[in-house]
């Protein structure tokens, strides 16, 4: 079972994939996570690539579908999640194109809604663990007392270069301009099911869980 995780940045994205990735053993993919590796291996991509994203832009297409489809060769599991993957109408044809190639189709597109004014806060109270990736939030999931990641034990946190309020401007204004077309889109293909962002993280789970069955 392949899907899709549509949401502007903050949206808990990131968050309920990694809990699919423990209950079904789902192979999460996020596009955000690769290009920031990719970021730190000092090649001329990897340089661009930190220029764009620091400024809240969409990387090109062609790099993003690559790194995709890289991972898709490569990886075998229960089901892909596409997190913060397609962003664009381009890598929408691109994924459909990419599964069909390999053998396999597209399940569902949960859209995570939000508004915009919880955005601001969630992202910029957001850290992850250095070790784990475990997501945090210093109001709504807070870093344990004892200073510890709950999920690995790992003490080193970090936040994001990108997650303050001037770049997540930038980062909206390309989600509603590039990336919002992908619900019409997704509505059309009789793939999209919504669920309520807002809701506690929890109940964001269940209402995951309930979708997919
Ligand atoms: P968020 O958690 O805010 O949704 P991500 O970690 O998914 O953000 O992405 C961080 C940045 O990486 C984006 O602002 C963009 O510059 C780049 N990026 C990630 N995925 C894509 C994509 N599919 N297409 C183009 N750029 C992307
Ligand atoms: P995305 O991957 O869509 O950018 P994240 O999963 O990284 O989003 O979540 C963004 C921030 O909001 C994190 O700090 C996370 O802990 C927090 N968060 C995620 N889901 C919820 C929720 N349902 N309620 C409150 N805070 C949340
Ligand atoms: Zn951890």
């Amino acid at each position: 079972m392949n899907i899709i995780l549509l949401g502007p940045p903050g949206a808990g994205k990131g968050t309920q994939a990694r809990h699919l990735v423990e209950t079904r053993g789902m192979i999460q993919l996020s596009t955000g996570d690769m290009l920031r590796d990719a970021r730190t291996s000092g090649t001329e991509m990897g340089q661009k690539v930190a220029e764009i994203m620091d400024a809240g832009k969409l990387v090109t297409d062609e790099i993003v579908i690559g790194l995709i489809e890289e991972q898709l060769t490569t990886k075998k599991g229960a089901g892909f999640i596409f997190d913060g993957f397609p962003r664009t109408l381009a890598q929408a044809d691109a994924l459909s194109a990419l599964l069909a190639k390999h053998g396999q189709s597209l399940h569902t597109v949960i859209e995570m809604r939000v508004d915009d004014d919880a955005l601001v806060s969630r992202i910029t109270a957001r850290s992850t663990c250095a070790n784990c990736g475990e997501v945090y939030n210093d109001i709504t999931k807070p870093i344990p007392a004892d200073g510890k990641c709950s999920n690995c034990g790992g003490s080193e946190f970090k936040r994001r270069a990108d997650d303050n309020e001037e770049s997540l401007r930038t980062r909206l204004m390309e989600y509603y301009k590039k990336t919002s077309p992908l619900i019409g889109y997704y509505y059309a293909k009789g793939d999209l099911r919504p669920v309520n962002g807002l809701a506690d993280i929890k109940e964001v789970t269940a209402s995951i869980e309930a979708i997919l069955g």
